[in-house]
């Protein structure tokens, strides 16, 4: 009985003559294709096998078909799994899963540019001898932030840990208890200072520290007073944190290294824009700290990146440590980096051109008037076949920064009689382009704060590809 049914699977030679399979083929190539054809047969092969999965009623053309469609199939999901562009509906400005900050045009037209060429790298075109890939950006940190010296590597949390390893190295690091954050992705501080070869000497109570809890804990080991920004939390009720002016203060005093982990460096002051105060890295290279650290590719809205600013005397300890090395920024971070970074020197409509801060700044009358355009394209495509509601909603930042704020926001409110919430939010993740969105009551939500001009098209299109089932 199971030999009957093993003989009526199609060789992986008949399968690919299907001429929905030559189009798979004409796509993908004919090995990936081969090769899917080969593991779906052997699944269907062992399940009847191991199963007794007996279907005698199966004719040959069933298993034929069967088989077809689930080679379309797994051909489809791993497309889902290569990088694509999606359209974030949620609202969540720096949405970690989603890739953080978009870039702007100006960096990718430039990266484009110089990554199809050879580039000046580390070339000296003054002297033509070897020079620094640091140089381009360092110049352009130094002037934007005050600070006597920059150097950028591949992320925050590396940039973190080189700045203790070498600073601190078999010393001591004194931290907060309020201060011991996690961030998504396995970041943590005890776990990186452990790592980075230091001590960690832990101070104050989960809601209070003070200036004299960080003096008490110094001894002759003490290396660095470390302080972190609470990127994805808020201590809330009877709280005391130490400044960074006191850390400062207190570290020149005794002579001791004080290290801001800022998480989110900001640029521009978010209070122009009706935020609240966040400081930004020229505030706390003000209030005196000896070595800043923080990340390309959140509201900085650039490539990920993790950018060290500091006293020269430190950062250069710091550039020559033969792990910096290892955790290099590489030529397409570091082109992107250096355009953002010119967005911000030039000074001249940051917010237009940046679109992190476009996104974050965005006002609810605009939203508004973004939120009626889109739902008349999809009332255009699919008339009264669903229900669109403009409502107001609140939406996170996310991305580790802004922990607690949300900004007013506008967002689209779609159902369908028939078609459930849902089944709504799974077939728009399934658009050509993945439309990812959330679930409100029986409806979905597409927050207009995340959505570009350019998507609204694609939006329309794929309700209206729903709808009529296609
Ligand atoms: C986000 C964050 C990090 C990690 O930065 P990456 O650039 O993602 O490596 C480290 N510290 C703080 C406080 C953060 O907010």
């Amino acid at each position: 009985m199971v030999n009957d049914i093993l003989r009526k699977i199609p060789s992986t030679n008949e399968i690919l003559e299907d001429h929905k399979i030559l189009e798979l083929v004409q796509q993908k190539g004919k090995i990936i294709i081969k090769d899917i054809i080969i593991k779906v047969t052997n699944n269907y092969r062992n399940k009847i096998i191991s199963t007794s999965y007996h279907r005698q009623s199966d004719s040959k053309e069933d298993i034929y078909n069967f088989i077809i469609d689930e080679v379309i199939k797994y051909a489809n999901s791993s497309e889902k799994k290569r990088l694509n562009r999606v359209i974030n509906g949620t609202g969540i400005i720096l949405h970690t899963n989603m890739g953080r900050a978009p870039l702007p045009k100006r960096a990718v037209d430039k990266i484009n540019d110089v990554a199809s060429s050879y580039c000046n790298l580390e070339y000296d075109l003054t002297t033509g001898k070897r020079g620094s890939r640091y140089d381009s950006v360092e110049e352009l940190l130094i002037k934007l932030t005050g600070a006597e010296s920059a150097l950028v590597v591949n992320n925050n949390a590396a940039a973190v840990f080189l700045c203790i390893n070498t600073l601190a190295l078999d010393k001591e690091v004194i931290v907060a208890r309020s201060e011991q954050v996690e961030i998504g992705g396995s970041f943590r501080i005890p776990e990186i200072i452990e790592r980075s070869g230091a001590k960690m000497v832990e101070v104050g109570t989960t809601n209070k520290t003070y200036t004299r809890d960080y003096e008490n804990a110094i001894t002759e080991d003490t290396r660095i007073l470390l302080k972190v920004h609470k990127s994805n939390y808020r201590i809330e009720g009877f709280t005391h944190e130490v400044s960074g002016e006191e850390l400062v203060n207190l570290g020149n005093e005794k002579e001791i290294i004080s290290v801001e982990d800022l998480g989110s460096g900001v640029l521009l002051d978010l209070q122009n824009f009706n935020l609240p105060y966040e400081p930004t890295v020229m505030d706390q290279v003000k209030k005196g700290l000896d070595i800043i650290t923080f990340s390309g590719d959140k509201l900085l809205g650039g490539p990920q990146a993790g950018i060290i600013v500091g006293k020269k005397e430190f950062v250069e300890k710091i550039k020559v440590n033969p792990l910096t090395r290892m955790v290099r920024i590489d030529k397409m971070s570091l082109i992107a980096l250096q355009e953002v970074l010119s967005i911000y020197v030039e000074n001249k409509n940051v917010k237009e051109k940046i679109p992190i801060i476009d996104m974050l700044t965005k006002t609810s009358r605009t939203l508004s008037e973004e939120a009626n355009i889109l739902k008349e394209m999809m009332e255009e495509k699919i008339g009264n076949k669903i229900d669109v509601d403009i409502i107001e909603e609140n939406n996170p930042v996310g991305g580790g920064s802004l922990p607690g704020i949300t900004v007013k926001g506008v967002a689209l409110y779609i159902r369908n009689s028939k078609i459930g919430a849902n089944v709504l939010q799974s077939r728009l993740r399934d658009n050509t382009i993945p439309i990812i969105c959330k679930i409100k009551n029986d409806g979905i939500i597409l927050s207009m704060r995340t959505i570009k001009k350019d998507d609204y098209k694609h939006i329309a299109d794929a309700f209206k590809n729903i709808i009529y089932e296609k």
